[in-house]
């Protein structure tokens, strides 16, 4: 500053001593007045000039050559380039650390929405997008209430308690596919709201298929429980014969049998919902299932069918398969044993197992019976479903045959096919892939 000064005086005086020796000597004084004030004029024009120099690059910004001035401006112009370049350094950063704060909310597997104090949306990320059906470049800037017009939402929103989630349907919902979102708001800031969503349709379904088993399991249960509870009571309170005694606890130990058989297919289900995959490496020779399935439906034949069935076995080669023996057997004698309570006396049943190409086979079970309408068929491996309720008590079924068979076959990578005509039969086949099978010297 003091050079400044100095320079400006130094021009003055320059200024003032041309002007004194330019006038005659008794006009000197005012020539050195003029001469002063003209050279301060020169002066600050030239600081004019480069001052406004300077205001052009800062108009211009950065990018634009800053031009070369001596002085103070010099000084102020390289220091205000230094200040920008730092301002331009954090403001790259912090926009480097939001653009890396949106991406990581971005993968979040919950939708993210976040609102002005008006209630309009400020941005939002894919998976928010997909649950209300928003665009995320066009609708920024709407309120949120024009494009999510669900009533319970409206009153969530305008009730200010956000205490709590509300659940709504998405506004992809249909009959036949239901979406169900858990959304919630969070206050924060001046006014401005957080909405969070979060897909909760799987949730909500296992919840009731949850609820639908245990009511079902219950009323299972309750039946052959009513049915011996009024057997004990007549046998307690009326003089019955020792026939009579007889048949009534015939029928008892029917009861308790059927819920024995219930109680052991729910054990077999929640064993195979918890165990460990099937082993790969521990081979049984397929005959040995067949033969031991064969036994079992030749005694249940002779126990439910008059005449007895024409039961017909085939293996078409020695075949080793990989996996729990157990869960096998019981795979293949659920579907041979639905076969014989399933079809009338005197009815034919074929239990084949054939290799097909590409290493895999196929066990299958054939039947005349009575045959499934196609409506029931996607359906035949739920939990409880049966096609006939009291066709089914009558057979002695427990509902979750179906769901064993498909939930061997699936442990074991094999495929469970339902084919049927009603009027003529079913035919039932596991196909199992080739890394489960192994052909055997015989
Ligand atoms: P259940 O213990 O009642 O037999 P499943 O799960 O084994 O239960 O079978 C479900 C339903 O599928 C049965 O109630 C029956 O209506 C039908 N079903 C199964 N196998 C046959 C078959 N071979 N022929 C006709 N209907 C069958």
């Amino acid at each position: 500053m003091f050079w400044r000064l100095f320079r400006f005086f130094l021009f003055q005086a320059v200024g003032a001593a041309l002007g004194y020796g330019l006038w005659p000597w008794e006009l000197a004084l005012s020539g050195a007045l003029i001469g002063s004030i003209a050279a301060g004029a020169v002066w600050a024009l030239i600081d004019l000039r480069r001052g406004s120099g300077l205001l052009q690059w800062l108009r211009q910004g950065p990018p634009a050559q800053l031009p070369e001035l001596p002085g103070l401006w010099g000084e102020v112009g390289t220091r205000t380039r230094t200040l920008l370049k730092e301002r331009d350094l954090q403001l790259a950063r912090s926009e480097a650390r939001l653009a890396e704060f949106l991406a990581a909310i971005q993968t979040s597997p919950n939708g993210v929405v976040l609102l002005d104090a008006q209630g309009r949306i400020e941005w939002c990320n894919r998976t928010a997008a997909e649950h209300f059906g928003f665009d995320p470049q066009r609708d920024l800037g709407q309120h949120v209430g024009n494009l999510l017009r669900d009533p319970a939402f409206t009153a969530y929103q305008a009730s200010h308690d956000y205490s709590h989630a509300i659940v709504i349907p998405g506004p992809r919902s249909t009959v036949s596919r239901p979406v169900r979102l858990s959304v919630d708001l969070h206050a924060y800031g001046d006014g401005r709201r957080l909405l969070l969503s979060r897909d909760v349709t799987a949730l909500e379904q296992a919840e009731a298929m949850r609820r639908d088993f245990v009511a079902n399991v219950s009323h299972e249960i309750r039946t052959p429980l009513t049915v011996l509870g009024g057997f004990v009571e007549t046998l307690q309170t009326l003089p019955l014969k020792p026939q009579e005694q007889q048949r009534y606890l015939a029928l008892m130990a029917q009861q308790a049998q059927r819920m024995h058989l219930l109680v052991s297919d729910l054990l077999t289900l929640s064993r195979l919902e918890g165990s460990p995959p099937p082993p790969l490496e521990e081979w049984h020779p397929v005959q040995d299932l067949m033969d031991e399935c064969e036994r079992e439906a030749r005694a249940l034949s002779e126990l439910v069918a008059v005449p007895a069935h024409l039961i017909q076995f085939s293996c078409d080669a020695a075949t080793e398969l990989a996996g729990a023996s157990s869960e096998l057997l019981s795979a293949m004698s659920n579907l041979v044993s639905n076969a014989v309570r399933y079809t009338p006396g005197g009815g034919r049943i074929d239990v084949v197992w054939s290799s097909l190409p590409e290493g895999q086979a196929e066990f299958s079970v054939q039947d005349t019976g009575p045959g499934i309408a196609p409506e029931h068929l996607p359906r035949l491996t739920e939990r409880f479903y049966r096609v006939d309720r009291s066709r089914a008590r009558e057979t002695g079924g427990t509902g979750l045959g179906l769901a064993i068979v498909k939930h061997v076959a699936q442990r074991h990578g094999a495929e469970l096919k339902i084919e049927s005509t009603p009027g003529q039969g079913s035919r039932f086949t596991i196909r199992f892939p080739a890394v489960r099978l192994r052909q055997i010297a015989i």
